[in-house]
């Protein structure tokens, strides 16, 4: 194949990728998906009846969204393409079929995973992936492969599960690759809090931001960047992790070698570390009244705004969503943060921040599992969509 053949070829995929990713946000027109993407209407048109024909783009019936005569939306086919979505974090393990739309049904549940061998839990998860593809022959056409949220950090371009802590007989597991070996599929991983802000951006609360911090409050701390609609990673392919950001210089040694890291103070076990609290729901019941719970969420909203102000400065972000058990209560303490960061931007002569709460919808770590290798489809330049 000559260079120019080529060229239009990775063109007319680009063009293809980018029409996919604007109607998974949004349903939208013809005229609309042009002028988004820089192209005529004529070219839009032509794209979009070979997808229709390759029943990969459904048109929408207008009368029933619209009012008065406008042009047809266009929606992608939920059922398209699938992946199978792969969650794993030091409780549980959920595998579940999932389609390019979001839709999913859950296929295996796993939990107190830290107590089997890793090759255990991936072996019990292949037989139900396996056992769905026997079973489901005109579907498995469709399947991309698997996509993986997993606890980091990870080497991504091999697929490896490098060292989180709590997480120590997983070290060095080559988990894509034990998977490719079992099924025979595509797979491709990110970390947990990754993969959820790829998830928040393409089905949660982050549809409409192209740039945001998500802050995984929970057990540790983790935190994903989108910065243009992708995901940010750095020289080395890591992700910035703002759980192991000093927020103290001479504070407590954490386990990644640095002192006062962010996770070591913030992190809900640590922060109820010798409290009456059992876990971050009773805390946040009590805080409006009791004045030690009070003074203890405060403490909490004080190290995470530390944090973020620091990510902010970094980054240039606008946009903060939260996830994990810190959302409980997300009204009341989202204000508390409020109350700390945004004098900080008013003194930098910037607009107050915006505090998105993650969404949680029915299987949502299994589908941001599947959108792990939906988003690598998407955005590579070398896979292609089947019928594309
Ligand atoms: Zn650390």
């Amino acid at each position: 194949m000559n260079k120019q053949v080529r060229n239009a070829d990775y063109t007319k995929q680009y063009n293809r990728k980018m029409l996919l990713k604007l109607l998974l946000k949004a349903p939208a027109s013809r005229a609309e998906l042009a002028r988004d993407i820089g192209l005529t209407k004529a070219s839009v048109s032509i794209m979009v009846d070979e997808l229709l024909s390759n029943n990969i783009l459904q048109e929408l019936d207008c009368e029933h969204i619209c009012r008065g005569r406008k042009p047809t939306p266009l929606t992608v086919n939920p059922c398209a393409f699938y992946a199978f979505g792969f969650f794993l974090n030091r409780e549980v393990c959920k595998v579940g079929i999932v389609g390019i739309g979001g839709q999913c049904t859950e296929l295996f549940s796993l939990s107190d995973v830290i107590g089997y061998a890793p090759s255990t839990v991936i072996d019990m998860a292949c037989h139900a992936i396996n056992d769905y593809m026997d079973k489901h022959p005109r579907i498995r056409k469709k399947i991309l492969g698997v996509g993986i949220s997993c606890p980091g950090r990870l080497d991504l371009p091999n697929g490896i599960i490098l060292n989180p802590p709590g997480f120590e007989s997983w070290h060095g597991y080559a988990i894509c690759n034990e998977i490719k070996k079992r099924t025979g599929l595509l797979s491709y991983a990110c970390d947990n809090a990754d993969a959820l802000a790829l998830y928040n951006l393409r089905y949660g609360s982050c549809k409409n931001h192209s740039d945001f911090l998500l802050l995984l409050v929970d057990t540790g701390i983790g935190s994903g960047i989108v910065m243009k609609n992708k995901i940010y990673h750095g020289a080395g392919n890591a992700s910035p992790e703002l759980g192991h950001v000093s927020i103290k210089f001479m504070g407590r040694q954490c386990g990644c070698g640095n002192k006062g890291c962010l996770e070591a103070y913030a992190a809900i076990p640590m922060l109820l570390e010798n409290s009456p609290y059992k876990n971050y729901y009773d805390l946040i019941t009590v805080a409006k009244e009791d004045k030690d719970a009070y003074d203890l969420l405060s403490l909490e909203a004080t190290y995470l705004s530390t944090a973020i102000v620091t990510a902010l400065n970094m980054f240039d972000l606008k946009t903060i969503c939260l996830a994990g058990d810190i959302i409980t209560g997300f009204d009341y303490f989202s204000q508390m943060l409020h109350e700390r960061i945004n004098p900080v931007l008013a003194v930098q002569k910037k607009a107050p921040i915006q505090l998105l709460c993650a969404d949680t919808s029915a299987n949502y770590e299994t589908i941001s599992g599947a959108n792990v290798l939906f988003s690598s489809y998407l955005d590579s330049s070398s896979l292609t969509l089947p019928g594309l």
